[in-house]
């Protein structure tokens, strides 16, 4: 796996570009809150990525998860078992079950091979692979957010719940700084698309398309003016142009 790129995009706020997917690190004094955590390949440019930044594995002060896909969440048994300290890891009460392996909704091997004809998939298919994408990873101490909410955190993020991508699909504003973190439920690229900009992925990564239509009405709500997709580069701009954008453009193209 290659080196990630990690760009500070507002106080604090590091976005980090790995191979084929992102994580955001939200710096506060001697510690951090990480959102998503990539392929299970991707431990060391998570490790990488913080000690660009500044910061160790032990000083994660909690792991926020948008969704439970392995893109999201595979370094982490890796990344959380090479430290001493007991991190959290917090999810949607829903989502929690999903990484708790109660339930599973992602693509599966057999969806990715008959799509293996469709605009960059063969090569994608490969990188999953590559990234140990191919493993079932669960999270079994993974919690719902506590009761009195995550402010506390470095970064102040806050929950939003934007199930459809998943069935407990959230995205994190963080309001000090206008910042969005969308996860899948909006992206501005990914190797399976032929778009650039705002949009959504193709119709077999989400599990209830409706509901993600319906998941940017939720978004273009919100104050933020910089958006930080699960794929894709950083958006600057309103979400709600973000959002008619993706409308626009629908599920990368394949209508
Ligand atoms: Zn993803």
């Amino acid at each position: 796996m290659g080196a990630p790129t990690v760009t500070e995009v507002a106080k604090g706020v590091h976005f980090v570009e790995g191979d084929a997917v992102n994580w955001v690190v939200l710096a506060d004094g001697d510690a951090v809150t990480l959102i998503d955590a990539g392929y299970p390949g991707d431990v060391d440019a998570v490790r990488q990525s913080l000690d660009l930044i500044g910061y160790r594995p032990d000083q994660i002060a909690a792991v926020l998860i948008t969704h439970g896909h392995i893109d999201h969440i595979g370094s982490l048994p890796a990344l959380l078992g090479g430290v001493p300290n007991h991190i959290p890891v917090y999810l949607s009460s829903t989502e929690v079950r999903h990484v708790h392996g109660e339930y599973r909704e992602q693509a599966t091997p057999l969806d990715v091979v008959r799509n293996v004809h469709r605009h960059g998939f063969f090569g994608w298919s490969m990188h999953v692979v590559r990234a140990g994408g191919t493993k079932h990873v669960t999270l079994p101490d993974a919690m719902p957010f506590p009761s009195g909410g995550l402010l506390g955190l470095p970064g102040r993020p806050v929950p939003v719940p934007t199930p459809g991508h998943t069935s407990g699909h959230t995205c994190y504003l963080v309001p000090d700084v206008g910042v969005i973190v969308t996860g899948d439920t909006l992206v501005t690229g990914h190797p399976t698309s032929r778009l650039e900009g705002p949009q959504l992925l193709l119709p077999l990564f989400h599990h209830d398309q409706q509901q993600t239509l319906e998941a940017l009405d939720t978004l273009e709500a919100l104050d933020a003016e910089i958006l930080l997709p699960g794929h894709g580069p950083m958006y600057r701009g309103s979400l709600r142009d973000a959002a008619a954008r993706a409308r626009e453009q629908g599920f990368a193209g394949s209508h």
